[in-house]
């Protein structure tokens, strides 16, 4: 699955997951570029090139459309166009109903749903233009089967984000691009710290397959959908869970 020569922009990939996804992609050919608000995504970046990987960071704030078109823009520029989109930067405080203020439901989505929107609308042009494209946005196993603990923000979100794929899906076919969504199950890391910690093997055992997700079990169902071999799925939700849900 050579990514070759490709253009990838991960969001939120100074960490986790989103890191993990980078590498892959980096790995397989593509350079990557981290886009992230935290700055700690330049020494990410740093740290795949001198793992003789292509990489770069640009620092954006996915929840401000201005931010996202020029962030976009400074790719074209220092990388090239961009080929191959990874909607993963995401946000999930709790907060449950009865505390939940406009504005705490406000940001989740401006961050998760629309900086999805805003990076997808910011693209696709160029990727229209060259008949080519693919499009991974990260949901959540919580957008499946509901949330508990206070993060029904965080799940309408993120089943919005399949709602909002499935579409652009039906409407980017005609031109060469496909779009597809994974969601992810409990995977381990630093966002899930604090709900983790000394909690890994209960966790763990209530996931048929016996053990939390890593990033990487994340990273390869993303390189797949990226790869010219996925040319023929869109508008697919790949779940990468253990198990966890079965629909
Ligand atoms: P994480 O908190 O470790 O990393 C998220 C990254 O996104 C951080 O580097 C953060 O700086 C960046 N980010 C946050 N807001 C941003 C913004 N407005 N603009 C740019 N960057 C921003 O999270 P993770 O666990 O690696 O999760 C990555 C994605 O996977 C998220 O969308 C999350 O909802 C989803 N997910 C995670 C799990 C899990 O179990 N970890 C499960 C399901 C879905």
């Amino acid at each position: 699955m050579p990514l070759t020569n490709r253009i990838a922009l991960v969001t939120g990939a100074g960490r986790g997951i989103g890191l993990a996804i980078a590498r892959q992609l980096a790995t397989l050919g593509a350079t990557a570029v981290i886009a992230d608000y935290a700055a700690y995504g330049d020494e990410a970046a740093a740290a795949l090139v001198r793992a003789g990987l292509r990489a770069g960071f640009v620092r954006v704030d996915v929840s401000r459309q201005p931010d996202v078109e020029e962030m976009v823009e400074q790719v074209r520029t220092r990388y090239g166009a961009v080929d191959i989109l990874v909607n993963n930067a995401g946000i999930r405080p709790t907060r449950p109903v009865l505390e939940m203020s406009a504005a705490d439901w406000d940001r989740v989505l401006a961050v998760n749903l629309s900086g999805t929107f805003y990076c997808c609308r910011a693209v696709a042009p160029g990727m229209v233009e060259r008949h080519w494209g693919r499009i991974v946005s990260i949901s959540s196993l919580a957008a499946q089967q509901g949330s508990t603990g206070g993060h029904s923000h965080y799940a309408a979100s993120k089943a919005g984000i399949v709602g909002f794929s499935r579409s652009l899906a039906r409407e980017l076919a005609p031109s060469g691009i496909t779009v597809n969504v994974v969601s992810p199950g409990w995977i381990d890391t630093e966002g899930w710290e604090g709900q983790l910690d000394g909690h890994r093997e209960e966790y763990a055992a209530r996931v048929p397959l016996g053990r939390l997700g890593t990033p990487e079990d994340v990273a390869h169902a993303v390189a797949f959908l990226a790869s010219e071999e996925a040319a023929y799925i869109t508008g697919v939700n790949l779940s990468v869970n253990g198990g966890l849900y079965i629909s």
